[in-house]
């Protein structure tokens, strides 16, 4: 059997339809936003009706074939990566329903937050909170529950009120806490397991602005004062400048002032802070003892001031994530967060002393989620910290990473922590049956949802499937590759 499609003897008829949804180049390959991760699925397909959809889940379950719905490809892991049929859910970027009393907007899964952003401006609403960018799909980010930062802010799967999914037999499911409770609840964030979401409803807020404030501080002032920090403002986010004890800490809050643009200079951001830093850093890979030297010229020149601006939400809750590069973020119960934080800087400091030791590149990224009740969401029942690494890839080039992330994944697993579902990471089924109460419930579902497997990818294959499901997929041939670990590109 051949799970990518190789052999698979298409009739006539599915031949045309299949044909007729193709998009993209012959001999597409997918490759992922930091370009770790690649795959060249046997058909690349972008349909634009939930009827296609569902004849293309048929044609996967006749032929044992895979589907697997990408959004941008933004994930730093292979959970978007498949040889067998890639959907492409662009076309499904439409507005279906606009509920200015409940303040909800019923979209189309594909539509990206960017598109999101303005389709809720031109009726006066917003999402209550967002994360660095605005690229990914409205489905993909909620898939791996993408969070941005706030005490009393969740992340975007909590804001879902209702969705559709066409689940692995082909069954066209409504679900919200009125209808398909667990489906709904699993669902919310279901790194693609369960079936394919063709639409879904936001619980938004009125449109508001956002007063953003950027201060210089001190690691220890913020750790040995988290709890008032973390209510210091709606939205609170720190960055760490390791090798060294500075940290930039964000603060956002709604506003009624009037606007006053990003400060953003074109010299000191752009050109130094982009080109020549990214220059910098390719050349620490032959030199790595200059990173420490680096990150305090990068703290002094770019971030050692305050600063202030003011603007639409959807404009201030972004920044700019530079280029390519390995990242990993954990979450930890938010009371542990300074308690991590401590231990790594003790090991990156050892480090510098070690003439072989490890040089980390900046930030160390610091935010906060409020709990929630979706069922795989990092913010299961607990308000969380969420503490993200990150090693550039200066013109894509490799940089010792594995050592860094071994020990911080430590950390994090002491403390308490549960991996970002979008992040290459190492918790298999049963350090999830530890970590998360409802994933027993999760994997059971998942089993009713997709029988035959349809939504398995290696990803899910490697952790979401107990040990007995992966023996059954090996032992059909079910799977066309390793299962036991990901294998990230340099
Ligand atoms: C530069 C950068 C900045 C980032 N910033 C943040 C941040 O601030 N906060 C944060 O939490 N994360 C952040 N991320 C991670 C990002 O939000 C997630 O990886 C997100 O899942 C990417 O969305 P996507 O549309 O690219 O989805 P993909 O990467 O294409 O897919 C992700 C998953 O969604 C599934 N999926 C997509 N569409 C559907 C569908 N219609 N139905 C069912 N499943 C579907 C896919 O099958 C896959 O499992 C960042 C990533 C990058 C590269």
């Amino acid at each position: 059997m051949d799970r990518s499609g190789k052999r698979a003897q298409f009739t006539p008829a599915e031949h045309k339809f299949l044909t007729g949804l193709r998009t993209g180049p012959a001999n597409f390959e997918f490759k992922n936003w930091a370009n770790t991760f690649s795959s060249k699925p046997m058909l690349y397909l972008a349909p634009q009706t939930e009827g296609e959809i569902i004849e293309l889940v048929r044609i996967a379950n006749k032929h044992r074939l895979t589907i697997k719905p990408i959004g941008c490809g933004h994930s730093p892991s292979d959970i978007a990566c498949t040889d067998a049929l890639m959907l492409n859910m662009d076309k499904f970027n439409r507005v279906l329903a606009h509920d200015p009393y409940a303040c909800t907007l019923t979209v189309e899964a594909g539509v990206r937050l960017h598109q999101l952003h303005q389709m809720l401006h031109q009726r006066n609403m917003a999402l209550s909170t967002l994360g660095s960018i605005s690229d990914q799909s409205i489905a993909g980010a909620i898939a791996t529950a993408t969070h941005g930062t706030g005490m009393d802010y969740s992340d975007l799967s909590a804001m879902v009120i209702e969705l559709v999914i066409i689940d692995g037999s082909g069954n066209r499911l409504k679900c919200s806490t009125a209808q398909n409770k667990d489906l709904f609840d699993a669902a919310r964030c279901s790194l693609g397991a369960l079936g394919i979401i063709t639409q879904l409803t936001l619980q938004c807020e009125p449109a508001f602005t956002l007063h953003a404030v950027q201060t210089p501080e001190n690691l220890d002032n913020i750790l040995n004062n988290l709890s008032e920090v973390v209510y210091s403002a709606e939205h609170v986010r720190f960055w760490w400048f390791p090798h060294t004890d500075s940290t930039v800490v964000w603060r956002a809050n709604r506003s009624s002032l009037p606007p006053q643009p990003s400060p953003e200079s074109f010299l000191r951001d752009r050109l130094y802070g982009f080109h020549y830093y990214q220059l910098q850093l390719y050349k620490a890979r032959f030199n790595p003892d200059r990173i420490p030297k680096l990150t305090e010229e990068h703290f002094s020149n770019r971030f050692d001031r305050r600063i202030e601006w003011v603007d639409d939400s959807f404009k201030v809750f972004n920044f700019d994530c530079l280029f390519p590069q390995y990242v990993n973020e954990w979450a930890v119960p938010w009371e542990n967060a300074a308690e991590a934080l401590r231990q790594l800087r003790i090991w990156i400091n050892a480090q510098a002393r070690d003439p072989k030791g490890v040089r980390v590149h900046f930030p160390v990224e610091v935010r906060f989620v409020k709990e929630n009740d979706v069922w795989l969401s990092p913010a299961y029942q607990r308000t969380v910290c969420y503490i993200g690494v990150i090693m550039y890839r200066p013109y894509h080039k490799a940089v010792p990473y594995k050592k860094y992330w071994k020990v911080y994944e430590d950390i994090m697993r002491t403390l308490g922590g549960r991996p970002h579902w979008a992040k290459a990471h190492k918790m298999y089924y049963y350090d999830l049956l530890d970590a998360y109460p409802k994933f027993a419930d999760f994997a059971k579902l998942r089993a009713q949802c997709d029988p035959n497997n349809v939504f398995v990818n290696d990803y899910i294959a490697r952790h979401l499937l107990s040990p007995s499901e992966q023996a059954d997929l090996l032992a059909a041939g079910d799977t066309s590759s390793k299962i036991t670990d990901e294998q990230p590109k340099l």
